[in-house]
């Protein structure tokens, strides 16, 4: 049955109420007391203290909904299905109380029940020796045994250095025809996004320490979470995520304002999800309290919102735009969190100017690189050196394939390679930078991304490593 964004999430976050669970509302995108991430990227991030032992949870059963911002999945936003930066996650929490064998059956009767997705589509894996799981699994709900499949540390193994970890079981929904009888026919159709992960049961039953063992906690704990538009995407029967209602709305409104239409140009497409995407996170990022900056959250959001731009740059926008997107942006999740209503004028404010500021930046790039030119003509030459070609990038944030193209409009070109040398060291620097702030985890990893990703994107929109289909 077809269902909504806001329907799903209250069903769950009702479902599991009706397990004992304290509903809490999302934190926010900004984590608290916590040096080790930038941004809150999955819904027990906030709770970590409860899982410690820290702090004294409200309640030993919670359930959330979080607003999430995965900076890693950046380069795959546009390209894949199932990836976008912001996204809410719902999850149900155990801490120290029930385990796998409430967690398990509990998820199962969610999905088929309440959900009441049908069992022949659906796939679980549990980590390579987690024969608990797999006897829960096959004795506590009716999936077949031949449903579930064995997967490695990568994909079924939580865990972050040392502290708190286990193995964890994901359940997956087939979009394809026919049974899937193999891992490798499982693992395939998982690529070409036929078969899409929505919810990862993690079950916390071991303390790794410092000497890499895994001791077995007196307590373990209980961490799900399930991607909300993943969920939508299925419920509504499309294609990706950036079809179902909520996300629908806000890419026809890129449509609209970027004069531009869907599903004309795969090249057009991968642009106008990823301003669809990037508004989101800019949008829920400044209503959180984050401002543009150059370094931090505020880099994070500076790069995506400027990402964004350039996007919108080459689909022909000729003016700040992003900044009208809020209204959509807004209507779509007012209902779940009230403080993007009220805070809509200033979020838009903030948005607009940095988006100015972005053009600014634009013009004044163009002013240097005409006097580059200018020189290269006295010179009689034309390649430009791969210092001046960063020092635009770099310096003035005049994006690399901008630069190439009024390059070729003067029969021009610039030292890639000496362009790249350039970006080398400038990325031993900020991974220095890093190591010295302590920020963990893939968050500081946008600039490497960013920086990487120009160099893939320069000759135009070439996207060779498209993951899945869309
Ligand atoms: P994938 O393998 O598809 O990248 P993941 O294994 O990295 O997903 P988890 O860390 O297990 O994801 O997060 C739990 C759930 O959150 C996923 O099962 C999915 O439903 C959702 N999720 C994760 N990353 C994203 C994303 N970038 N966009 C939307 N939903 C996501
Ligand atoms: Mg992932
Ligand atoms: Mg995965
Ligand atoms: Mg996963």
């Amino acid at each position: 049955r077809w269902m909504g964004v806001n329907e799903i999430r209250e069903k769950y976050l009702s479902f599991f109420e009706s397990k004992e669970h304290l509903r809490l509302p999302s934190y926010s995108l900004i984590p608290q007391n916590d040096k080790s991430l930038l941004l809150i990227n999955a819904g027990m991030a906030p709770l970590k203290p409860y899982f410690t032992g820290q702090e004294v949870p409200p309640r030993r059963r919670v359930t959330t909904c979080q607003k999430c911002i995965r900076t890693g999945d950046i380069e795959r936003v546009g390209k894949t299905a199932r990836h976008a930066t912001f996204f809410e996650m719902l999850g149900n929490f155990s801490f120290g109380d029930y385990f796998k064998e409430s967690a398990i059956p509990w998820a199962w009767e969610f999905v088929t029940k309440v959900l009441e997705l049908p069992k022949d589509k659906l796939y679980v894996t549990i980590y390579l020796d987690d024969d608990e799981a797999f006897d829960i699994w096959t004795t506590k709900t009716d999936i077949e045994p031949e449903r579930i499949f064995r997967l490695g540390k990568e994909d079924n193994f939580w865990e972050i250095g040392q502290g708190p970890c286990g193995p964890c079981s994901e359940i997956h929904f087939d979009r394809g025809e026919g049974k899937i009888n193999t891992l490798e026919e499982f693992l395939k159709a998982g690529e070409e996004d036929r078969v899409i992960e929505f919810w990862n049961l993690v079950f916390t039953q071991f303390d790794k320490d410092e000497n890499g063992n895994y001791n077995r906690l007196q307590s373990p704990n209980i961490d799900t979470g399930m991607g909300l538009e993943r969920m939508a995407t299925i419920m509504q029967g499309v294609n990706s995520i950036f079809d179902i209602d909520t996300m629908k709305n806000i890419l026809n409104e890129v449509c609209r304002v970027s004069n531009t239409e869907y599903k004309k140009d795969s090249k057009k497409d991968v642009s106008l999800r990823l301003i669809t995407d990037h508004i989101r996170s800019v949008t829920f990022m400044v209503s959180d309290g984050i401002l543009p900056s150059n370094e931090g959250r505020g880099y994070v959001l500076r790069r995506l919102l400027r990402r964004a731009a350039r996007h919108g740059k080459l689909l022909g926008v000729d003016k700040a735009f992003l900044w009208e997107l809020c209204d959509v942006v807004i209507e779509n999740s007012k209902d779940a969190y009230p403080q993007l209503e009220e805070k809509k004028d200033y979020i838009k404010k903030v948005i607009r100017l940095e988006e100015e500021r972005f053009d600014e930046t634009i013009d004044q790039g163009i002013v240097i690189l005409n006097q580059y030119i200018d020189e290269l003509k006295k010179e009689e030459a034309n390649t430009l050196s791969g210092e001046k070609t960063f020092k635009l990038y770099d310096t003035y944030g005049f994006p690399l394939e901008l630069t190439l193209e009024i390059l070729e409009e003067q029969g021009m070109n610039a030292d890639i390679n000496g362009f790249n040398e350039e970006m080398k060291l400038q990325r031993e620097r900020a991974r220095a930078a890093r190591e010295e702030t302590n920020y963990m985890g893939t968050e500081m990893d946008i600039y490497m991304t960013l920086l990487a990703e120009i160099t893939t994107t320069f000759s135009g929109y070439t996207d060779t490593k498209t993951e899945g289909k869309v």
